[in-house]
C-alpha cells in the first residue's frame, strides 16, 4: 500500500493563515486583552502545571474581576512565586534618568486561579469551536489507532474552556463530551499528536503548535475544515505570525511524520467487526 505523505503546500496554507489572522481587527482586539495575562516565568509554568495540569489561562482574583468574571466558591488557588521588586533610590543611581529601575529582594508566594475557576463573562475568543457534524464512525476509528498506541479514551465532562488533553503517565486521552462531534475529531486528533510527540515534552508553546498543526492537516485529509479554530489556536501559542511561521518551518519534519503517520492509520482497513 503506498504511504500518503502530506504535502508541502498545506504547512504553507497554514502559516498564511496564521499571518492573515494575526493583522486582522479581531486578533488586535484579542491582543488587548492579553495584557492583563502575565507572561509566567518557566519556574511558574511549572508549578502552574503541577498544580493544575489543563490550566489555560492564569491570572489573581482582582485580575478575573476586572475582566467581569469571578472566582468560584470552594475553588482552590494555585500558588506561584512573585518577585518581590522595590523601586532604586534615585539618588543612588548617578545620572541616571530611568525610571522603574527595581531590585529583586526575593520572592513571596501570590495565588491565581485558572479560567476554569471563575464564571461570568465570557471572554473574547478569536478562534471558534467547529460545530456540527456526526462522526460517530471516524471516532470509533481514532479510538481504535488511540488504543494501538497504547491510550485509552474517555469522554468527559469538562469546563468549555478545555476541549481535551492527554495523559502520558497513565495512557489517557479524555475528550470534551459537551463539544461537538466535529470539534471532538479535532481535539481527538490533537490528543492523538501529543500522545504519539510529546513524552517528555517540556516546551509546551511548541508542543501545542505541532499538535494543532497535525490536526490541521489530518483533518484537512478527512475533509474538515478546522482553520476557523487551528490558526488562532497555534497563532495564540506563538507570540506573532513570524514565529508560528519560523517555529512550523522548523518542526515541518516532525509535524509531517506525525500526520502522516495518523493519516496512514485512518486509511488503513479497519480492523473487522469493531462493535
Ligand atoms: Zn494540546
Amino acid at each position: 500500500m503506498t504511504k500518503i505523505r502530506p504535502s508541502q503546500d498545506i504547512l504553507i496554507r497554514l502559516s498564511q493563515g496564521i499571518a492573515e489572522l494575526a493583522s486582522s481587527d479581531k486578533w488586535q482586539d484579542y491582543l488587548k486583552l492579553q495584557t492583563h495575562f502575565h507572561n509566567y516565568s518557566y519556574a511558574n509554568v511549572l508549578l502552574i502545571m503541577q498544580q493544575r495540569p489543563d490550566a489555560t489561562r492564569v491570572a489573581g482574583y482582582g485580575t478575573w474581576k476586572s475582566l467581569g468574571r469571578n472566582v468560584m466558591k470552594g475553588e482552590k488557588a494555585i500558588a506561584i512565586l512573585a518577585p518581590i521588586l522595590y523601586k532604586r533610590e534615585r539618588a543612588q543611581s548617578e545620572n541616571s534618568q530611568k525610571e522603574n529601575e527595581y531590585d529583586l529582594y526575593g520572592f513571596k508566594v501570590a495565588n491565581v486561579f485558572d479560567i476554569s475557576q471563575t464564571q461570568g463573562k465570557d471572554l473574547l475568543n478569536p478562534y471558534q469551536k467547529l460545530a456540527g457534524g456526526d462522526y460517530s464512525a471516524l471516532y470509533k476509528r481514532l479510538t481504535a489507532i488511540a488504543s494501538s498506541l497504547g491510550f485509552d479514551v474517555f469522554q468527559e465532562e469538562m469546563p468549555p474552556e478545555i476541549n481535551g488533553n492527554c495523559s502520558h503517565s497513565n495512557n489517557r486521552i479524555n475528550i470534551n463530551k459537551n463539544n461537538s462531534s466535529k470539534q471532538q475529531i479535532k481535539t481527538f486528533i490533537h490528543e492523538l499528536a501529543h500522545a504519539v510527540m510529546h513524552k517528555d515534552f517540556t516546551d509546551r508553546a511548541l508542543g501545542e503548535l505541532e499538535a494543532e498543526s497535525v490536526a490541521y492537516i489530518a483533518c484537512d485529509y478527512l475533509g474538515i475544515d478546522s482553520s476557523n479554530y487551528s490558526f488562532g489556536y497555534i497563532l495564540s501559542w506563538s507570540n506573532d505570525s513570524k514565529n508560528a511561521e519560523t517555529l512550523i518551518k522548523k518542526s515541518c519534519t516532525r509535524i509531517q511524520k506525525t500526520s502522516s503517520l495518523l493519516i496512514n492509520m485512518l486509511s488503513e482497513k479497519p480492523a473487522a467487526a469493531v462493535a
